[in-house]
């Protein structure tokens, strides 16, 4: 399955860490919020990972800007792309926030996937906050490329030829393992509840679009569709708003 030989070894130990990190977000959860619930199986770990992996400060600006257009999401990249820096919506601008940690550096890997992940800060206050679900990635030591704030703005945690932690283990369609070597993941902050913003939706659909110019994307899916039973998230999505 693994294409590159040389990277075997890292990978191999990646993958130990993304273990590992699940096991800390565990414990961390479990220590804050104090849960009776020792008994929690392997899946609710698991599911509490994805619950700590939230956040985002934006929820107040998100009001200000709901009459986003749906309409515009496609080609609001492509005006952001042709004019540079000159961007009149916060929906789908990419703002660089690029992080230390949870990912491996790479400059010839091929990009053929999107993984789509939700998150909210599980710790905090606000499970919004986008610097405390950044803080909750760096506690945990992973990372996604995109995260995409109530508002539709758009962060960039990791370039995109570099390898991302986000998908942990998991399996393709097509029957590919090591999805991270492929993918790049795009997360959405959402509680397990909650809705995608239409800000979100525009930003996302912009983003893929983006994305779609650069590499030759074949899979779009949810962190779900590649780790059943043990991811369930993006919560809420509607796929029917996404346009692959
Ligand atoms: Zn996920």
């Amino acid at each position: 399955m693994q294409k590159r030989k040389v990277a075997i070894s890292s990978q191999s130990s990646a993958s130990n860490k993304q273990e590992s990190i699940e096991n800390i977000q565990e414990t961390k959860d479990n220590e804050q919020q104090a849960i009776g619930n020792s008994q929690n199986t392997t899946d609710n770990n698991q599911e509490t990972k994805d619950n700590i992996q939230q956040v985002a400060d934006n929820n107040q600006e998100a009001t200000g800007n709901s009459q986003n257009s749906i309409d515009n999401k496609q080609n609001s990249t492509e005006k952001s792309q042709q004019a540079t820096g000159n961007k009149n919506s916060d929906s789908g601008k990419i703002v660089q926030r690029l992080v230390s940690w949870g990912f491996q550096k790479s400059s010839d890997r091929k990009i053929d996937t999107i993984i789509v992940h939700s998150s909210y800060d599980a710790i905090g206050k606000d499970p919004y906050s986008v610097s405390g679900i950044i803080e909750e990635y760096r506690q945990a030591q992973v990372s996604a490329h995109y995260l995409i704030a109530r508002d539709g703005t758009v962060y960039q945690l990791v370039a995109d030829q570099n390898i991302a932690w986000h998908a942990g283990v998991a399996k393709m369609p097509d029957g590919r393992t090591d999805v991270n070597s492929f993918s790049l993941g795009i997360e959405i902050i959402n509680t397990q509840e909650g809705k995608f913003t239409d800000q979100q939706y525009s930003a996302v659909n912009s983003l893929i679009a983006t994305l779609k110019k650069k590499y030759p994307i074949k899979n779009i899916l949810g962190h779900s569709d590649i780790a059943p039973g043990r991811k369930t998230d993006p919560w809420g999505i509607e796929w029917k708003k996404v346009e692959k």
